[in-house]
């Protein structure tokens, strides 16, 4: 079975029996008629979606929900002669072409008229005739018709096309007072000069424009939109905002609706703003949707710092080191993610269930020496037998907590061969005693075993990155996504999560470049675990500053966010009259703006390195930005993140997230 016709049939079995249609003559026509023919082939992967797809002279394909309908509305039998007004792409004509002996059928775009008539011959259809013309004025020479079906909406029905009508044949027309909503309505011919006419429901089509139909000045306007660039259309579908303290997020909580997974990109490592925004899309998810955990693209330990800071607890002894210490420091130790972090303390104060309050947690791997120290730490204090056997499986990690990528080089070594199941074995033992460790002080518990974990994946990731470097990027991410799971486990089953981490990992892989790579990230594995409860929001800009190093280890610089690439989606974003905007992508595909948006364009990935110099080759990556993200949210105009200096850090009390 070719893969389109599993489609189809998946399109028959969910789009039309789910909802209750079963006649199945049409079924039969429509499991006959290869749809993925009919549409542009830049659009043929979503031929059988359950929506109309746009087709050219800016017309459409029907769903094939309604074609169905309407199709069963005409009440076809097998010898019956019937017309067709509006062809488009000639997908309706061949469906009745399987139900019935002749099949004719107008299209006033000579370009649309052409091409089905060649598509339809192509595909053998013997007996269909296609017409260039005004098909309000229906086709004399061939009438009467059993059936006539017009596909296209107009201000009333036309009398010439109940005048071609047999006596008891069936006219199918979308009548509407406005340009694009009608009523499917059904006209019977009971005699030479009596009609029977009855209301089949509402639906949306394109105008039906002729002598009998709207008048071409009329229309100009609503057609407008429809050719309008692509940048008119984003300034049409969005939302538009000033500033991020005033930003209206209501519509925004309604699109978000029961999901239990938020994901908040980021375009950069270094922007003020997408810190920003995320801080205050999160506050609403907290206030008004419940929302209590925050999971982070930071370490595990350094991450609890804030934890401990926002529940007004002191770092537990295995905590006592610095945090955020680790290059790139500016990544969570900045003005805007502190500012967050009083106003979660705050919250948290006002919360007395300490199921409600908010818990913020790293679900990075990088802190392969602060992890081993706090399992240390923690079992030295709870079973410092353990704690001993711990440290001697642990040494063969040790000379490389400084520089971990060097252990990838070495782990091939016959010493080093035992270092994976020596640091699984610390992370079993614990998971073994749970029952007596976690009776102490569960949360410490819990924090010890994430460590552990984190330190026994960061032994493969390592060691996978010196040979494999896509599979140690999808280690990475996997990491991630368990220690997310780890943490509802630990948070209860009715528990929402927002998670902050850059687009590259929250937006769906599967519509990037990443996917021909073999990779994934914990967007995708959200999506596919949860499906429609995720939520994933992307986040660009087009030009200003940003905080980022030259390369990897270097000090941090504020540098000139270059003007977005011609082919990219920032620079159509940039095209947009307006600064600021929230973008909804994930609506029905009827929507022009996303369909169009669907083409694979450049997207900028700027991580905590940027190299304006070489922006091209290290900075962009081919994407479908309605498919990678549900919702993508714009700042023309960004700024750098301003990192906390030394001198802050140093002059913050203990209790701070950010001391040193
Ligand atoms: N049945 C088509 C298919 O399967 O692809 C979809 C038709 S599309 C929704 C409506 C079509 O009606 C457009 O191609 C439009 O150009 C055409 N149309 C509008 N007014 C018309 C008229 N007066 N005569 C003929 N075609 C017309």
């Amino acid at each position: 079975m070719s893969d389109f016709s599993a489609l189809r049939q998946q399109m028959i079995e969910y789009q039309m029996a789910a909802r209750g249609f079963d006649d199945q003559a049409v079924l039969r026509a429509i499991n006959a008629v290869p749809r993925e023919e009919f549409v542009p082939t830049e659009l043929v992967e979503f031929a059988y979606n359950d929506s109309p797809l746009p087709i050219a002279a800016s017309q459409t394909i029907s769903q094939p929900y309604i074609v169905a309908l309407m199709t069963a509305a005409l009440e076809l039998k097998p010898e019956d002669r019937a017309l067709e007004v509006g062809t488009g792409s000639g997908y309706a004509a061949a469906v009745l072409a399987e139900m019935v002996s002749q099949v004719y059928s107008i299209e006033r775009h000579k370009i649309l008229a052409d091409s089905a008539r060649e598509r339809l011959e192509d595909l053998g259809y013997a007996n269909t005739k296609i017409l260039h013309a005004d098909g309000t004025l229906g086709w004399p020479e061939h009438a009467p018709f059993d059936a006539i079906v017009v596909a296209a909406g107009g201000p009333n029905i036309p009398t010439t096309l109940k005048q071609q009508l047999a006596i008891g044949g069936r006219l199918v027309i979308p009548v509407g007072a406005s340009l694009h909503t009608q009523k499917l309505l059904r006209v019977r011919r009971i005699s030479a000069d009596e009609y029977h006419q009855e209301d089949l429901g509402d639906v949306r089509f394109v105008p039906l424009i002729g002598a009998a139909g709207w008048e071409d000045e009329t229309t100009t306007k609503a057609l407008k939109k429809a050719e309008l660039s692509l940048p008119e259309l984003i300034y049409q579908s969005s939302e538009h905002f000033a500033n991020i303290k005033d930003v209206k997020l209501d519509n925004l909580m309604q699109r978000i609706g029961d999901s239990r997974f938020v994901l908040l990109g980021e375009a950069s490592h270094g922007t003020a703003e997408f810190y920003d925004m995320r801080a205050r899309i999160t506050r609403e998810l907290i206030e008004k949707k419940g929302f209590t955990i925050i999971a982070v693209e930071a370490d595990w330990p350094d991450a609890n710092h804030i934890n401990h800071y926002i529940h007004n607890t002191s770092a537990a002894p295995l905590q006592q080191s610095p945090s955020f210490e680790r290059f790139p420091t500016w990544m969570w130790a900045n003005h805007s993610v502190l500012e967050f972090s009083h106003w979660l303390k705050a919250h948290n104060q006002q919360i007395i269930d300490p199921k409600q309050q908010i818990g913020f947690y790293g679900l990075d791997l990088y802190s392969l020496n602060s992890s081993i120290q706090a399992v240390l730490n923690y079992l030295q204090s709870v079973d410092p037998q353990t704690a001993e056997i711990a440290r001697i499986r642990y040494g063969c990690l040790t000379p490389w907590t400084r520089d971990p990528s060097l252990y990838g080089q070495v782990s091939i070594n016959k010493q080093y061969r035992k270092c994976e199941s020596d640091v699984l074995a610390n992370l079993q033992d614990l998971l073994r005693n749970r029952l007596d460790y976690s009776l102490a002080d569960g949360e410490r518990f819990f924090n010890a075993t994430q460590n552990a974990r984190l330190v026994a994946n960061a032994e493969r990731y390592y060691r996978t990155m010196y040979y494999a470097e896509n599979n140690s990027w999808n280690q990475r991410d996997q990491h991630m996504f368990d220690t997310l799971q780890s943490v509802l486990a630990n948070r209860g089953p009715e528990a929402k999560a927002v998670i902050w981490e850059h687009n590259s990992h929250i937006g769906d892989a599967r519509a990037t470049q990443m996917t021909a790579r073999g990779e994934f990230n914990i967007g995708q594995l959200v999506r596919q675990h949860y499906a429609d409860a995720a939520y994933l929001i992307g986040f660009g800009t087009d030009h200003g500053t940003v905080a980022a190093a030259s390369e990897w280890g270097g000090p941090m610089e504020v540098k000139q966010v270059q003007p977005a690439h011609m082919d990219s989606y920032e620079r159509i974003c940039h095209e947009v009259n307006t600064d600021n905007f929230l973008l909804p992508l994930r609506q029905p595909l009827q929507d022009i703006t996303r369909t169009k948006l669907l083409t694979e364009r450049l997207e900028r990935a700027i991580g905590v390195i940027y190299r304006p110099e070489t922006e091209l080759q290290s900075h962009y990556f081919y994407a479908s930005l309605p498919r990678q993200f549900d919702e993508y949210i714009w700042f023309d105009e960004s700024s750098a993140v301003k990192p906390l200096s030394k001198e802050t850090r140093a002059g913050m009390p203990d209790t701070f997230p950010f001391g040193l």
